[in-house]
């Protein structure tokens, strides 16, 4: 895939969504959640989605340095999309109830995505991700087709996910919905971390979550 000049996004005016992918990053950046360059954000458009480029630190993005993928699959922009944009891609064309997805090397995320570990309903708030687990995903290396399929398949029925010794993916209705939830997903791997470094945290059991999903039906709609 090339990535082209494309009048047609240094013409378009920027939406609000558009403008939340670069300013959750640099809150992430400010929280402490994401360095450097780590990390990318994108929206699904009426064409696609807009992703932030490829390796341009957040604090020189502006909205023309988003770059839009199609439905071929083809970027338009001034600069290269995320070396992610496969996993965007094709978490995009497998849950049509997605809208926006941020991805973070937030420290406990990572940290946990490292020992390969789900985040077990240890915590209720766990059902904040759509179930009784936040999976975390295999190893892949980043920005490969391998990569993508493990991300789709650890993000079944869920909101978020970690990836194995690399971070985590959290999606959305809004990039600032999905930010919200990667922090959820930084606290909680934090918590379960801690709770785990004393002795084996107790584990809540399926009915016990299964009231907390019913309750948190439509918790999602409440974090917009
Ligand atoms: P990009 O700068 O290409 O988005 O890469 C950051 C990253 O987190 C790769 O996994
Ligand atoms: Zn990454």
């Amino acid at each position: 895939m090339t990535a082209e000049d494309h009048p047609h996004i240094e013409n378009s005016p920027a939406t609000t969504g558009e403008s939340e992918l670069i300013a959750v990053l640099l809150d992430a950046q400010r929280r402490g959640l994401n360095r450097g360059t780590s990390g990318n954000s994108s929206l699904r458009t009426p064409t696609g989605f807009s992703i932030t480029p490829s390796a341009l630190p957040y604090d020189q993005m502006t909205v023309d340095d988003l770059v839009s993928v199609d439905h071929d699959q083809q970027a338009s922009g001034r600069h290269r999309p995320s070396s992610e944009w496969l996993f965007h891609s094709a978490i995009y064309a497998a849950r049509p109830d997605v809208a926006a997805i941020v991805h973070l090397h937030s420290p406990s995320a990572t940290a946990l995505a490292s020992l390969r570990r789900d985040i077990p309903a240890f915590h209720y708030m766990v059902a904040v991700a759509g179930g009784e687990s936040i999976r975390c995903g295999d190893y892949a290396t980043f920005g490969t087709a391998e990569l993508a399929a493990i991300a789709v398949d650890a993000l079944r029925d869920r909101m978020a996910c970690l990836l194995a010794n690399h971070g985590q993916i959290a999606c959305g209705d809004t990039p600032r919905a999905a930010f919200r939830l990667a922090e959820e997903v930084e606290s909680l791997a934090q918590q379960f971390m801690l709770a785990s470094s004393v002795a084996e945290p107790a584990i809540l059991t399926p009915e016990e979550m299964s009231q907390v999903l019913m309750k948190f039906s439509d918790y999602r709609s409440a974090l917009d």
